[in-house]
């Protein structure tokens, strides 16, 4: 099964078409790359997914979810299982690290025994275990990138939207970032991930890759040996 299918989409700004006629899918458990240059419409096709752009030029499903005319509930059930990770991070920087991670599982309405196991599990992942009390303003940038990476992921969710998320970090904790999405993926997460860095593309071999230019698909690449389940 696919958990995006997008047929014939695109997006205009004004008169400013940002994508172009796109179809494309993502099997379900699949690790896909979109790249290209800047203002290519990376951006705008992650905002779509993730219901924060109206589709109104052709269609697209996500995790079970027409988009095409989705209701406002509706949106708000979607973002249940589709997580993002945007470069302009949106922590609460008066809370601490805890309190920030818990906040999906808590409007999830998880028991708390249940959270403090996932957000240590999480945070170990992340190596911010020992930051787990501390208030996020007092981390540097990159623990703080961190810390939203960790709630994206700490719900499980059937999708995660990443846009450019090893940005402002070097390349070794970029690294190991990318290690920490590769478990997740494994245990069954679609990952779509925005990204123009080489290494970090190579860091995953069995990734697909789906390259925008000027708001088109110029090339898709189906990894070898690639697994969907
Ligand atoms: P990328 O993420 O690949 O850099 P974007 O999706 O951000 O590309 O942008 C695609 C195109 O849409 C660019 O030409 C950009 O200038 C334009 N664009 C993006 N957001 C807006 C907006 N809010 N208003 C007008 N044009 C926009
Ligand atoms: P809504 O208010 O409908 O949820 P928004 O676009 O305001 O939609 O926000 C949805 C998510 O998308 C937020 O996490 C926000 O940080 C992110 N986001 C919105 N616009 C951009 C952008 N231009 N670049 C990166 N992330 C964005």
């Amino acid at each position: 099964g696919a958990t995006v299918n997008a047929r014939r989409l695109s997006y205009n700004f004004g008169t400013h078409w940002a994508l172009k006629d796109i179809s494309f899918h993502l099997p379900k458990g699949s690790f896909t790359f979109l790249t290209g240059p800047s203002g290519a419409g990376k951006t705008t096709l992650l905002r779509l997914l993730h219901g924060s752009l109206p589709v109104d030029r052709g269609s697209v499903n996500v995790a079970g979810y027409e988009l095409k005319g989705i209701r406002r509930r509706h949106v708000a059930q979607l973002r249940r299982h589709v997580s993002v990770v945007f470069q302009d991070f949106k922590i609460l920087p008066q809370r601490s690290v805890a309190e920030n991670v818990a906040l999906p599982l808590e409007v999830r309405g998880l028991p708390k025994r249940a959270i403090n196991r996932r957000i240590n599990a999480v945070l170990r992942g992340l190596d911010l275990a020992s930051k787990v009390h501390c208030r996020c303003e007092e981390l540097s940038g990159g623990e703080q990138q961190r810390v939203a990476i960790a709630r994206a992921i700490v719900v499980n969710p059937k999708l995660l939207l990443a846009d450019e998320p090893t940005g402002n970090l070097d390349i070794d904790l970029a690294l190991r970032l990318m290690n920490v999405f590769r478990q997740f993926n494994a245990y069954g997460t679609t990952i779509l991930l925005a990204t123009h860095n080489r290494d970090i593309i190579q860091s995953v071999p069995h990734a697909n890759r789906i390259t925008l230019d000027d708001g088109h698909i110029v090339d898709q690449t189906v990894a070898e040996g690639a697994e969907h389940a």
